[in-house]
């Protein structure tokens, strides 16, 4: 019944349709009925290493599944829960569940968790992390966090104790989106990072434009000097995949070798890859 109310609900009030105080505390009810009721969901992106094919982790992405069965991608709910403020609760969740999940995945795979800015900004986020790997067993060895520059530029002050803290802690750090935002060499620099993930916007045009081929060479220039291992986001395609191996040995996660798949589904793929892309 109450789920029933609240779907609809939600409904009623999607944005464009009139009353957006209402249509936010809709949405806000219903989000924190997803958190008790557990309506939130891990979904799994496998990463390879590109020129062996060797699988070396997943990436963690949320998902919101409505009691209807429809499926809210994070990017339509994602800014609405950082307003409200329910983020660093949300965020909580996700640590545990994948370092969950994770830690009955083979040793040599890593889990790797998006962090917003304001869970970045949230006291109890540091704590948030030791009891997540506490909890699950999972070395932190075997746990980066994805940061975005937007999220540590909004947290400038913060950020570079806190980052020292978690590498310190044993967790990878990876620079998420790489090249979408106003990072120079100097800020990747400045940071403890142990990755950068180069934005799917580049690795899309790796075909077409031999600019973005020049980019892709430079940010792996750049990662090779400051001794930072380098992921390409978004290969669709066998002609993206080579061209990158030919530049570098980076992993790679795309479409072409594994989208997102429910945590159900990753004893079967492992078992079925045997721990190799099918595609390389
Ligand atoms: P992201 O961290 O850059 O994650 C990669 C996104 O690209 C995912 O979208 C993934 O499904 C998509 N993707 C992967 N391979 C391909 C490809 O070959 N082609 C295309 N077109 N897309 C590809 P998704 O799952 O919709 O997530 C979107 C964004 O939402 C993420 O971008 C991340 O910024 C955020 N997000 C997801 N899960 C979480 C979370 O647990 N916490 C936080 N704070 N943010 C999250
Ligand atoms: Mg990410
Ligand atoms: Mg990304
Ligand atoms: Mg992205």
């Amino acid at each position: 019944q109450a789920k029933e109310a609240g779907r609809n609900g939600w409904r009623r009030y999607e944005p464009g349709m009139g009353d957006r105080a209402a249509a936010r505390r809709g949405m806000e009810r219903d989000l924190r009925q997803a958190l008790c009721e557990g309506g939130f969901a891990l979904h799994y992106q496998p990463i390879f290493r590109n020129r062996s094919g060797a699988l070396v982790g997943f990436e963690a992405l949320l998902r919101w599944n409505l009691p209807d069965g429809r499926t809210v991608s994070p990017t339509d709910f994602i800014p609405l829960a950082e307003e409200i403020g329910l983020m660093p609760e949300i965020g909580a969740w996700v640590l545990r569940e994948a370092c969950r999940t994770a830690a009955g995945w083979p040793d040599h795979l890593s889990v790797a968790v998006n962090v917003s800015p304001t869970q970045l900004r949230s006291a109890a986020f540091l704590g948030s992390v030791e009891a997540a790997l506490a909890r699950t067993g999972l070395p932190a060895s075997r746990l980066e966090l994805e940061i975005t520059e937007t999220a540590i530029l909004e947290n400038r002050d913060t950020a570079r104790d806190l980052l020292g803290r978690l590498r310190a802690l044993g967790t990878l750090l990876a620079l998420d989106d790489f090249g979408t935002g106003y990072s120079s060499l100097s800020f990747v620099h400045s940071f403890p990072l142990s990755r950068i993930k180069i934005d799917r916007s580049f690795v899309r045009e790796l075909s077409e434009n031999p600019q973005s081929t020049a980019i892709v060479r430079a940010v792996v220039g750049l990662a090779r000097g400051l001794g930072l291992a380098v992921t390409a986001e978004g290969v669709e395609t066998e002609a993206q995949r080579r061209l990158l191996a030919e530049e570098a040995d980076l992993d790679i996660q795309g479409f072409l070798t594994g989208r997102p798949m429910p945590a159900g589904h990753l004893a079967a793929f492992l078992d079925a890859s045997g721990g190799r892309a099918t595609a390389a």
